[in-house]
C-alpha cells in the first residue's frame, strides 16, 4: 500500500469523534461504550493524595517543567517498571499528553517538513502537524493485525522528512510493536535522521505482554520523545497530568513550547500522581487485573452472542471484525443503528483514518463495572439478531 502524502489546508473537525459520539450518547441515555474513560470505582490512593495535597501543599505555580517531586517520581517508575535510566533533566510534565504531543510537534516541526503518520491514527496527531505548518505523510498499519509493514514506511520517509510519530500500544487497536520492530525502525530513522514522536500513553495497560518502550532501543534512545500520561496509568483521564521524556536538548525545546502553550498544570494533581507513581508493582497489577475481566466479560459474552473480536494486547478497547460478525462493514451506519436503536455507543474505527478508511471495524471501551458490561451484551445479542 502506498504511502499519502496529505493535501495542505485540512479542515479541523468542529467536533471529535469522541465528543460527538458521547454526546449522542447523553442524549439517548445510552451505554457509551465510545470514548476512552473508566466507569469503575477510582483509585483510592490517588484521590485521598490529591485530597491531602489540597489542604497540605501549595495551590500556587508548580516550576514550569514540573515538580521536582513528579519529575524525580517519573523516573523512579519507569527505572522499576521499563528498567529505563531517565534523568529529571529529560522530563516536561504537561496539561496531559495531549499538550505534550503539541509541545513535541511543535517543537519539531517547521513549515514544510514532512511527518509520518501510521493509521489508524489517534485524533490528535493531524491536526497538530498541521497547525505546526507540516506535511501529514499517512502508512496505513496492515488490518486486521495493526503490523507494520517496513517496506511501507521506508516509502514514506524523504529527504523532507523529519518526524516519525508511533503509537504502541496502539488507540484504537489495542496492539503493540515488538522490541524487533523498534529496532527496524531504529535503523531506518538513524539513516534518514529522523526523530521519533512515541505515544506510550497506554504503556501500563499492556495485559499479555510487557511494554518495550522506544527509548530502550540504543539507536532510538537519543532520538525520541516519549509521550507518557497519568490519566491513563491510573484511570483518572479528567486529570490530565501528562509528560514528554527525551534528550535534553530536546526536552528543552519541548519546555520552551510548553512554556507559552499552559506553562504548567495542577499543582495539587501534580503532588498527587508524584505519590501515585511511588506505589508498588503489586499495585499496578491489581489495577491492570480489573481491566483483564473487564475485557474477558465483554469479549466472551459478544463472541457467545455470535460477535467476531481481533485479539486485544492493551488498552481500554476491543475491535469488533462486522463482516466477522456478519453485519454490514460500514462503520459509521452500524454505530448510528447501534447507539439508536439498542442504546449503544461505540467508536467507528474509520474515525481515526486521514484518508483511505478501513470502514469494517468498531471500537468498543471495556473499562466498565460488570452490570454496565452485562447491559451492553443483552442489548447487542438483540442488535445483532435483527441483521440476521
Ligand atoms: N494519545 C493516545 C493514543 C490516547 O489514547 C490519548 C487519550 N486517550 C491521548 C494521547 C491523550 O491523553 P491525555 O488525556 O493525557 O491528554
Ligand atoms: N483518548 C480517548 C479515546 O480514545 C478520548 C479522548 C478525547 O475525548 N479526546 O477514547
Amino acid at each position: 500500500m502506498q504511502p499519502i502524502t496529505m493535501p495542505p489546508d485540512n479542515p479541523v473537525p468542529a467536533t471529535t469523534v469522541f465528543e460527538r459520539i458521547s454526546s449522542l450518547a447523553r442524549s439517548m441515555n445510552a451505554i457509551n461504550l465510545g470514548q476512552g474513560f473508566p466507569d469503575m470505582p477510582e483509585p483510592e490512593a490517588l484521590i485521598g493524595a490529591a485530597q491531602r495535597a489540597l489542604s497540605a501543599k501549595p495551590n500556587q505555580y508548580p516550576p514550569m517543567r514540573g515538580l521536582a517531586e513528579l519529575r524525580a517520581s517519573i523516573v523512579a517508575y519507569y527505572a522499576a517498571a521499563q528498567n529505563l535510566a531517565i534523568d529529571p533533566e529529560q522530563i516536561v510534565v504537561t496539561s496531559g499528553a495531549t499538550e505534550a504531543l503539541a509541545a513535541a510537534i511543535l517543537a519539531l516541526v517547521r513549515p514544510g517538513d514532512e511527518v509520518v503518520l501510521l493509521q489508524p491514527l489517534y485524533d490528535c496527531y493531524l491536526p497538530l502537524v498541521e497547525r505546526a505548518g507540516g506535511r501529514a505523510v499517512l502508512v496505513d498499519l496492515d488490518m486486521p493485525c495493526g503490523a507494520l509493514m517496513m517496506a511501507s514506511i521506508a516509502a514514506a520517509i524523504g529527504p523532507a522528512t523529519r518526524v516519525l510519530v508511533l503509537n504502541t500500544p496502539n488507540n484504537p487497536l489495542g496492539t503493540a510493536f515488538d522490541r524487533g520492530t523498534l529496532e527496524q525502525i531504529g535503523r531506518l530513522c538513524e539513516v534518514h535522521d529522523v526523530t521519533v514522536i512515541a505515544d506510550e500513553v497506554w504503556e501500563a495497560m499492556l495485559f499479555d505482554q510487557t511494554h518495550v518502550s522506544a527509548l530502550c532501543i540504543p539507536s532510538l534512545r537519543d532520538r525520541t520523545v516519549k509521550i507518557g500520561s497519568a490519566g491513563k496509568i491510573f484511570s483518572l483521564t479528567g486529570w490530565k497530568i501528562g509528560w514528554a521524556i527525551a534528550a535534553p536538548s530536546l526536552a528543552a525545546r519541548i519546555a520552551a513550547q510548553h512554556q507559552y502553550l499552559t506553562f504548567t498544570t495542577a499543582t495539587p494533581l501534580q503532588w498527587a500522581v508524584a505519590d501515585g507513581l511511588l506505589l508498588p508493582a503489586a499495585w499496578h497489577a491489581d489495577h491492570r487485573a480489573r481491566y483483564v475481566s473487564a475485557r474477558q466479560r465483554l469479549v466472551s459474552g459478544l463472541e457467545a452472542a455470535g460477535y467476531r473480536i481481533l485479539p486485544n494486547a492493551g488498552t481500554w478497547f476491543v475491535i469488533v471484525d462486522l463482516a466477522g460478525s456478519g453485519l454490514p462493514p460500514d462503520d459509521e451506519a452500524i454505530a448510528e443503528a447501534m447507539i439508536h436503536t439498542a442504546g449503544v455507543a461505540a467508536i467507528p474505527v474509520s474515525a481515526f483514518y486521514a484518508a483511505r478508511p478501513q470502514t469494517g471495524y468498531l471500537r468498543l471501551c471495556f473499562a466498565k463495572d460488570d452490570s454496565m458490561l452485562d447491559e451492553a451484551i443483552a442489548r447487542l445479542t438483540a442488535f445483532r439478531k435483527r441483521y440476521l
